[in-house]
């Protein structure tokens, strides 16, 4: 912890920080729909929606994907394809299939009811730390802090300032500012706080209530002033395997069933091999079945 504060102004200090977040939220927070739930099976669709995708794309998808698979046993159930085409607009079609195997273990090991435990949930295929921690907060309402981009960024520029800590640090200082009672709307803030204010390149502090008990501030600013602009060339979207590996995939949602040679002809303005490539890693991350000739969704 800040060992160079003494014990009073160190809690001073996190008063005044929790104070300023909370009426900051209690004025600014976004109306989202997975928070009007507690239930963990919605929380953790929105949560693996969110991990990659911006808010405005998922507000779109979250509801839809709700709609075809109301509970988790509906999931667990469900063919792959029908998730990996409900999954349409979102991205990393990986998350889907990931989801979904969330869901078989959740019905297979705990017949559908999620643990409460950080570890269980943990155990849980395609639940990290942070992901386990916003089901317990989010759907248990238990209090204990977390650490996704946003809140960490929060927690290294306002308590460690440009003095850079590792997750584990940041998280033990996050134990000790997390405001107990109020855990719920603390952990919500700080998503918000760090999309609309603390900004990873720009942050807003000229408009930040946390200006003067910020230990980034005004050293941050320097920073944004002197950043470089970016000179490496980086490689158009369109031509990269992600683009590749997305059209694909979009393709056998569109046709259910394609062959090998009507794939390499759609794709023909890359390279035979590339494509083929490719395909082999969908079926090897069984994100496309191949029978034969005949290539399809799982
Ligand atoms: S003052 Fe700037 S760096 Fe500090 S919390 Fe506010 S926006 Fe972030």
């Amino acid at each position: 912890m800040m060992v160079f504060m003494k014990k009073t102004e160190f809690f001073q200090h996190i008063t005044q920080v929790r104070r300023s977040v909370l009426n900051w939220y209690r004025k600014n927070r976004r109306d989202l729909p997975w928070r009007h739930t507690r239930d963990p099976y919605c929380v953790l669709v929105s949560e693996i929606m969110l991990q990659q995708t911006q808010v405005s794309r998922v507000l779109i998808k979250y509801q839809e994907f709700l709609t075809t698979f109301p509970s988790v046993q509906d999931l667990a159930d469900a063919k792959p394809s029908e998730v990996i085409k409900v999954w349409a607009g979102l991205g990393y079609n990986r998350r889907a299939l990931y989801l979904q195997k969330t869901a078989k273990a959740v019905v297979a090991t705990y017949h559908g009811m999620f643990p409460s435990d950080l570890q269980q949930l943990k155990q849980l295929p395609g639940i990290g730390d942070y992901t386990a921690r916003a089901i317990l907060s989010f759907a248990f309402g238990k209090s204990l802090p977390m650490m996704d981009t946003n809140h960490r960024r929060f927690y290294q520029r306002v308590l460690f300032g440009m003095n850079s800590k590792k997750d584990a640090e940041l998280l033990l200082a996050a134990e000790h500012v997390l405001p107990r009672k109020r855990a719920y709307d603390w952990n919500q803030a700080l998503m918000d706080f760090g999309s609309l204010v603390c900004l990873t390149g720009e942050p807003r502090c000229e408009d930040c209530p946390l200006q003067r008990y910020c230990k980034a501030y005004p050293s941050v600013l320097k920073i944004k002033k002197t950043k470089k602009p970016h000179t490496k060339k980086s490689i158009p979207f369109r031509e990269t395997d992600r683009y590749i590996r997305g059209r694909i995939i979009e393709q056998l949602r569109q046709v259910d069933v394609c062959s090998l040679l009507d794939l390499l002809q759609i794709f023909q303005e890359f390279n035979d091999v590339r494509v083929r490539r490719i395909i082999e890693d969908l079926a090897r991350e069984e994100l496309l079945v191949k029978r034969g000739n005949r290539i399809q969704l799982p």
